[in-house]
């Protein structure tokens, strides 16, 4: 594509537009009929001294406004523009010169115009009020002098040139300035090193902060974090090694902090979180208890895992600060209380604040570091069938060894682990721990039985079960039919995932139980569709057996349902030989309970595995056991 200056000649007279083109191409055509001339005259006098000439035009014509303009519209288009334009004033019967170059300015404003007239239909007065004043309009007298047109033609060009020159430069100019302003803005506003915004910004994001709150009536807090220990990385590692800890810190702690949450870096190991919109204390704890799980995992640093850990201060608005000074002061304050009192824990600045939320929260750490330091451990309690009189089954039930109080049994921190989300690491431990163990009894030759596992909805909820599952399937080699899952009836009910889930564990060939039968709300419509093998009969209805009728009716009741069903009914907390008659005489197919054995470590289980038809064997074993 040539990047010819383009002239458009719009006029309804033919003759006029080869005249425009002679008149603007002459020199070149000149030039062309003397080549061998000139060439001659180069030979004998050398080059000659350059002569200014006429630019390169490239001339287009149209006969009428309307045409002309479309023309136009064409090439802006195509990005090849006009920069000239000669109109003619009458042109029959079509739009006039006027109303053609309002159209032509319409499309764009910078086409330079002469007007050709033969004599004035309008005055440059009229002219001037139709088409404003301005500097890119010329008037050219009819008939024309070849020199004027010229003359116009250059000087036009040029002037529309230079202009978009001009105007070129100035919008590269403006976007250079526009950058490095943008550019200067983050880096005032930014940490070099992790990216984060820094204290100008978060200065900036507490202002706001205050602001909304005031607006919302909601609480906001300001988290101060520092690193303990963070010097001796740098010492020990290198200080590359440093920066990057504190890059992966950043990084980790902004996938925590919600969209609209900030975390800034105010400089060497401090980060600051600032946390909106809290309307009580739950979401607060819940808020911190994402934050804290950012440390759980070591960090991968050359080649090191390092752990690490974080004293963090609180403080919240309104009430430990009115102002972005007081509310920063105070959580640095409360960051350092923290670290005096033995750091990698919270502190809030208000103290009343403090002593509520920090015994939950000291049990939460205390939980993690169960995790890690293994305090955990496994019974197992055993089930047998009635029929064939064997021990089929065992349900593993989790227990904490804690270094100072003792044995903690679940209902005392399960609820907890729940709530904090510690369910996920933890229940995938009892399921390890659990298929592990029955493989270890296959193994070593005993009959096979199944080990049932108890899962909760947030386990369901927080990620995916049938993957765990799987995984732990293949990793221990135990095989899906061998393990079964006890769900509560209250999980499933109205979930649709979950019942997803359910199916698709199903189909990996695992037992599905529901756990605590008859406390929920299940209908039969619900348990004809959910892939079940087994009730558990709630342990409540079974302590009840002889002393209130009505519990007896609903075992029945929920016996005949099972059988309906083929289902398999189990009933937990026999305790005594009415209750296993009663059972047996309402066709109950298992049985668990205090009246065989209470739950028992894995070596006892291996004597009855010893035995598996000799129900009193557990009786006997009972007494070796826990309470
Ligand atoms: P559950 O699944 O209904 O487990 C039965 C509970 O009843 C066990 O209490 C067991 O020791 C107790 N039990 C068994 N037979 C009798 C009896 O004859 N009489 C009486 N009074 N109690 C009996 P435990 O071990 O304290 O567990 C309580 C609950 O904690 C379990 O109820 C289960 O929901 C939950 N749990 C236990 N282990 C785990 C676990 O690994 N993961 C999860 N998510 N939950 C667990
Ligand atoms: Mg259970
Ligand atoms: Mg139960």
């Amino acid at each position: 594509m040539s990047n010819n200056l383009r002239i458009i000649v719009i006029d309804d007279n033919p003759a006029i537009h080869q005249d425009f083109i002679k008149i603007l191409t002459a020199n070149k055509e000149e030039n062309k009929a003397d080549t061998h001339i000139i060439a001659m005259e180069r030979e004998i006098f050398g080059e000659p001294e350059k002569e200014e000439g006429l630019p390169e035009f490239e001339i287009e014509t149209a006969s009428q406004g309307k045409e002309g303009v479309q023309k136009i519209k064409k090439a802006l288009e195509e990005g090849r523009p006009y920069s000239l334009a000669f109109v003619d004033i009458r042109m029959p019967p079509g739009w006039d010169g006027i109303e053609t170059i309002k159209h032509i300015w319409e499309l764009d404003q910078t086409v330079q115009v002469v007007i050709c007239t033969a004599y004035s239909d309008y005055t440059w007065e009229e002219t001037i009020e139709q088409l404003g004043q301005r500097d890119n309009l010329l008037i050219l007298k009819k008939p024309f002098d070849n020199i004027a047109v010229r003359q116009l033609a250059c000087a036009l060009t040029k002037k529309w040139q230079l202009a978009k020159e001009a105007k070129q430069y100035t919008s590269e100019l403006e976007e250079k300035v526009h950058e490095r302003t943008e550019k200067l803005k983050y880096q005032a506003t930014h940490d070099l090193l992790t990216d984060l915004p820094n204290r100008v910004l978060l200065l900036e994001e507490i202002k706001n902060a205050i602001e909304r709150s005031k607006k919302n009536n909601k609480l906001f807090s300001v988290l101060f974090f520092d690193l303990d220990r963070f010097k001796l990385i740098n010492d020990s590692l290198s200080h590359e090694a440093g920066d990057e800890v504190l890059c992966a810190v950043a990084k980790r702690l902004k996938s925590a902090i919600r969209e609209d949450d900030m975390v800034a870096r105010l400089g060497g190991d401090e980060f600051v979180i600032i946390m909106k919109d809290i309307r009580n204390e739950e979401d607060f704890i819940k808020l911190i208890d994402k934050l804290l799980v950012v440390f759980d995992k070591p960090f991968r640093i050359k080649n090191h895992d390092i752990k690490l850990t974080t004293s963090i201060g609180v403080a919240v608005y309104p009430k430990d600060g009115k102002n972005f000074e007081l509310l920063l002061r105070n959580a640095d304050t409360a960051m350092y209380r923290a670290k005096e009192l033995g750091a990698n824990q919270f502190q809030f600045y208000t103290d009343e604040l403090n002593k509520r939320n920090l015994e939950r929260l000291e049990k939460e750490a205390e939980l993690r570091r169960a995790l890690s330091n293994e305090e955990f451990f496994l019974y197992y309690q055993p089930q047998f069938d009635l029929k064939s009189e064997t021990l089929v089954s065992v349900e593993a039930l989790i227990r904490w060894q804690h270094p100072t109080k003792g044995v903690i049994y679940p209902m005392d921190f399960i609820p907890l682990a729940e709530e904090s989300g510690l369910i996920v690491p933890i229940g995938e431990w009892v399921l390890r721990t659990a298929c592990k163990q029955n493989k270890k009894w296959q193994d070593a030759g005993f009959i096979p039985i199944r080990v049932a596992v108890n899962v909760t909805t947030k386990q369901f909820r927080l990620y995916n079960l049938v993957d765990i599952v799987a995984k732990i399937l293949n990793e221990t080699g135990l095989e899906a039919k061998y393990l079964e899952l006890e769900l509560t009836e209250n999980t499933i009910v109205n979930n649709i995932d979950i019942i997803n889930t359910i199916h698709d564990l199903k189909k990996m060939g695992i037992q599905i139980v529901l756990d605590d039968f008859g406390t929920g709300y299940s209908s039969l419509n619900y348990l004809r569709e959910l892939p079940v093998d087994r009730l558990k009969i709630d342990q409540s209805y079974v302590q009840n057996i002889d002393t209130n009728r009505g519990d007896d009716f609903i075992i029945q009741a929920i016996i005949a349902m099972a059988h309906s069903l083929n289902l398999e009914v189990l009933a937990e907390g026999v305790e005594s030989e009415k209750q296993l008659e009663f059972l047996k005489k309402h066709k109950c197919s298992e049985v668990q309970g205090f009246y065989f054995s209470k739950p028992i470590p894995p070596e006892l289980c291996e004597e009855l595995l010893k035995d598996p038809h000799n129900l009193k064997l557990a009786e006997e074993i009972e007494g070796k056991i826990e309470d």
